[in-house]
């Protein structure tokens, strides 16, 4: 492993080198990569992840320029994983990086999540993050919820069988949700978010102890807070009054 290319990480305690063989070691899926997606991506390949599977069936809009920072103007049309697996294999050539042109359902996520060890949220809709936890907590494994609207977001750890999953506090199981152009979105809140949710992926691969708090941020006023999300024995993914 070229150590060189990643000092400024590995100068940081938390990390160290031996982090960073855990980091080589990992395999994450980015379901989704718009805005949040692609900035995860970005960062997780820069940081020298060994395998990354990209998964998203849109095209590039000229809609989607302002905030993910993976498109240009001249990829207007073009399929966004296709565009996105260049550039990531541009910026990091030791990284495995494989592209799924598929959107992510409860009939194929759990194809998708076993590609890798944990799973990072970039999509925008209440159903594919359902179909997400469910098949994350059967698989047993981890993954980062991310969600942003306007000028605040949320970032949440969910590790089966240790934190609380994303149905224990009641957030819809189904739903479309509303896309950023309608309900709006300003570009450092992504980033914000997505910055957040790869501090918490780091803390997974490296098997840092994480609470599995919900984040929750607000980038214009600005306020950041961590809210405590207690496993709730009720939840109908989770709950230990049933399966588990
Ligand atoms: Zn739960």
């Amino acid at each position: 492993m070229d150590f060189d290319r990643y000092l400024s990480q590995v100068a940081v305690p938390e990390v160290f080198p031996s982090g960073q063989k855990a980091i080589k070691s990992s395999s994450v899926v980015v379901v989704g990569v718009g805005g949040t997606g692609s900035t995860m991506a970005e960062m997780m390949v820069r940081m020298g992840v060994g395998r990354i599977t990209i998964v998203d069936d849109d095209i590039v809009e000229s809609s989607n320029l302002n905030r993910q920072a993976m498109y240009r103007e001249s990829d207007i049309g073009l399929k966004k994983v296709d565009v996105a697996k260049s550039e990531l294999l541009k910026i990091n050539s030791d990284v495995e990086v494989e592209a799924l042109d598929e959107r992510l359902t409860i009939y194929n996520a759990e194809d998708i999540i076993s590609y890798g060890k944990l799973t990072l949220d970039g999509t925008d809709n209440y159903s594919a993050r359902g179909a997400i936890n469910e098949s994350s907590f059967r698989l047993k494994k981890p993954w980062v919820f991310t969600a942003v609207e306007g000028t605040f977001g949320y970032a949440k750890a969910i590790i089966p069988g240790k934190t609380s999953c994303l149905s224990c506090f009641g957030y819809p199981q189904k739903g479309e949700g509303v896309s950023c152009t309608i309900q709006g979105v300003i570009p450092s809140a992504v980033r914000a978010v997505s910055s957040l949710a790869i501090t918490l992926a780091m803390k997974i691969l490296l098997g840092k102890e994480e609470s599995g708090d919900l984040i929750y941020l607000d980038v214009w006023k600005p306020m950041l807070e961590t809210l405590p999300i207690p496993r709730n024995d009720d939840c109908t993914v989770c709950g230990r009054k049933g399966a588990d």
